[in-house]
């Protein structure tokens, strides 16, 4: 699990502790991920939709963590071109390469700690494919997909790109240097993360040693969901256990609190966790496959849309390429 690592946690700057008096959030619920099989045949895990009412999860509607798995050459497959409308997808990479195209003209490789962001807003084309590298030779590929909904004021803003490079990333630790904090957006414990959101979220991927422990000032109007990728954590003042591909949902409160137990499952070290939230946004949900609006009628006119081209057209380069098979499925979500 590469990611983006650090030889020494401690050269790191430290999180703010929790302010006195403050209040833990509760774990009101956990849910095991449901495993699934997406685009051309990826493997996910999915603990929303689904598992947790969209409302709870409110700003986020989808987590796909995608892998881990161990591809043997040939074999790393991807999700040819698709469109997407009314929310933002934010994909980070651990292991692995994909390489991502869109009908905006945005696109690149994201690699090993890259996270790419993609605004869809009024609506898109992309694809995300293994690179021609990782295709001959295979290994481990693992990622994370999550979906930012966007408010009906913002649904048909104009695409936008990130490239987020794992330098950007902002670094810190726990006052134990046990942890290592990578956050990707929003704000935690005096500290800011790279990518710019148009609804304001946290996101932090943790690693944190056997027996560590966090907590962080989260704020008290965000959600605050947190799931484990690999090994054992214990979650609030409970310790509630939470194993891999199982996600918390947490209470009202102004902090969020992780540990990692003593003892890993099978010879693992450390936790992985990822912490999100964010500004609920509040509306009704209206889903079909890659679209998400407030409205059924704003989901016809989406499909409408897109069989009239008018979601964007794929590349002409692209065209030549062996990766322009659309999706087959249009209910599919990747
Ligand atoms: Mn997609």
């Amino acid at each position: 699990m590469p990611a983006i690592t650090v030889e020494d946690t401690l050269v790191l700057p430290r999180l703010a502790g929790p302010a006195a008096d403050t209040r833990t959030r509760p774990v009101t619920r956990t849910v095991d991920a449901r495993h699934a099989v997406e685009g051309a045949g990826f493997e996910v895990w999915r603990p929303f939709p689904g598992g947790v009412d969209p409302h709870v999860a409110d700003p986020f509607f989808l987590l796909d963590q995608l892998g881990p798995v161990e591809y043997a050459p040939n074999e790393p497959v991807g999700a040819p071109w698709h469109p997407h409308r009314g929310f933002e997808t934010v994909t980070y990479v651990m292991d692995g390469e994909i390489a991502h195209h869109d009908s905006n003209g945005g696109g690149g490789v994201i690699g090993e700690g890259d996270t790419q962001w993609m605004t869809a807003g009024a609506g898109i084309l992309h694809d995300e494919v293994p690179t021609q590298s990782f295709l001959r030779n295979g290994g481990p590929s693992h990622a994370v997909q999550l979906w930012v909904n966007l408010p009906a004021a913002l649904k048909f803003t104009p695409p936008r790109y990130q490239a987020i490079d794992s330098s950007q990333l902002t670094l810190s630790t726990s006052p134990d240097g046990g942890a290592l904090v990578r956050l990707i957006a929003g704000d935690l414990g005096g500290f800011a993360g790279p990518g710019v959101t148009h609804t304001p979220i946290t996101y932090a991927h943790v690693t944190l040693v056997a027996g560590a422990e966090l907590e962080v000032p989260w704020d008290r109007r965000y959600s605050a969901l947190v799931y484990v990728l690999s090994g054992r954590g214990l979650l609030g003042d409970e310790r509630r256990p939470l194993d891999g591909h199982q996600l918390a949902v947490l209470g009202d409160g102004d902090t969020v609190r992780v540990g990692a137990a003593a003892t890993q499952p099978g010879d693992a070290t450390t936790l992985e966790v990822l912490l999100l939230g964010g500004l609920p946004i509040r509306e009704p949900i209206a889903h079909y496959g890659p679209f998400l609006m407030n409205t059924r009628a704003e989901i016809l006119d989406a499909i409408d849309d897109f069989n009239h081209g008018r979601m964007g057209t794929v590349p002409a380069v692209d065209l030549a390429a062996d990766r322009t098979t659309p999706s087959q499925d249009p209910a599919s979500p990747t």
